[in-house]
């Protein structure tokens, strides 16, 4: 008995793994026409400031919805088209496409920070400073509106390439911040060498503040670090009005999250910053 069940668990075993080899093909295969045909959004999640009491910034996240397979999530692709080497062609038209909707907001008279998420296979190319420098000469976009993401992980290879890679990014007078600050595997020692403007404090130790003390700890931790070193610091994963008051005490600059809006397309941005009044949010 225990025989044929063991030989069922390595059928059911075998077949279990060509269907998630044929899913992934699957997947492959549609984001690969989806990359070729641009078939891809951007949402922009609102930024709010606390000192200024209003919208900073946004966050351009990528959105796709495929014809045959619905909506797919960017945790789910974004590490696929790394693998596949797509995020190259991806991330090319997320910068463009950020750029020029942030152009188009500041003609509008709303001066509106923009932060694009970069894969590390986008900012270890050779030609990716040349893109950006490329980008803001042809949108016209004032650079100091332009803030790009990148993670801790991205910057702990090859350093020296890095350091030099952001300097030349910090000469064109654009921003960067380190995103998902606090889950890498990194040395503090890069944050003292590395022209760096804002550290985002990852969502993960956002979501049970009010309930865990050493989340607590940590989150007081890098906004007095940030403070200390003449950073700027974002809460990231913000939902409830108690993180809100949290984080204001500790005077945290900016906050995001869906307290105040998800990800919305470019349409609702204006008519979301008219219409909320964060100040009532903040000074709760
Ligand atoms: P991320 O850069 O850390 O972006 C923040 C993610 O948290 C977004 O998920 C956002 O919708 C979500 N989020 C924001 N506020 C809250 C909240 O209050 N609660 C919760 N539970 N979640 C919140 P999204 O859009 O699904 O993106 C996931 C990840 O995919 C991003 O994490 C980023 O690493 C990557 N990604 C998204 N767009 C791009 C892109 O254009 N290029 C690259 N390279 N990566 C991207
Ligand atoms: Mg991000
Ligand atoms: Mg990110
Ligand atoms: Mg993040």
């Amino acid at each position: 008995y225990a025989k044929e069940q063991g030989k069922n668990n390595i059928q059911w075993f075998h077949s279990s793994i060509r269907t998630v080899h044929d899913e992934r093909l699957l997947l492959e295969k549609r984001l690969r026409i989806a990359t070729e045909r641009k078939h891809f959004e951007l949402n922009y999640q609102p930024q709010i400031d606390l000192l200024q009491q209003e919208v900073i910034g946004v966050e351009a996240l990528i959105r796709w919805k495929d014809k045959e397979l619905g909506v797919i999530s960017p945790a789910l692709f974004i590490p696929l088209a790394e693998e596949t080497g797509l995020i190259v062609s991806i991330g090319d038209w997320v910068l463009e496409e950020a750029m020029i909707q942030a152009k188009k907001w500041n003609d509008e008279g709303k001066p509106l920070r923009i932060s694009v998420n970069i894969s590390p296979i986008q900012f270890q190319r050779p030609d990716f400073v040349s893109k950006v420098k490329y980008n803001l000469k042809k949108t016209g976009l004032p650079p100091e509106l332009l803030d790009l993401e990148i993670t801790e992980n991205d910057l702990m290879y090859n350093q020296e390439e890095c350091l030099r890679t952001l300097e030349r990014l910090k000469g064109l007078g654009i921003r960067i911040s380190i995103d998902d600050f606090g889950t890498g595997y990194s040395s503090l020692s890069y944050l003292r060498r590395f022209p760096i403007d804002t550290l985002k404090i990852d969502q993960s130790f956002i979501k049970e503040l009010l309930n865990n003390a050493n989340d607590q700890a940590i989150v007081t931790s890098i906004i007095q670090l940030a403070h200390n070193m003449n950073l700027r610091v974002i809460a990231e994963g913000v939902e409830t009005i108690d993180m809100v008051s949290f984080l204001c005490n500790r005077k945290c600059d900016e906050m995001q999250g869906f307290l105040y809006s998800k990800a919305l397309p470019p349409e609702a941005v204006a008519p979301f910053i008219e219409s909320t009044n964060p100040k009532k949010i903040l000074s709760y």
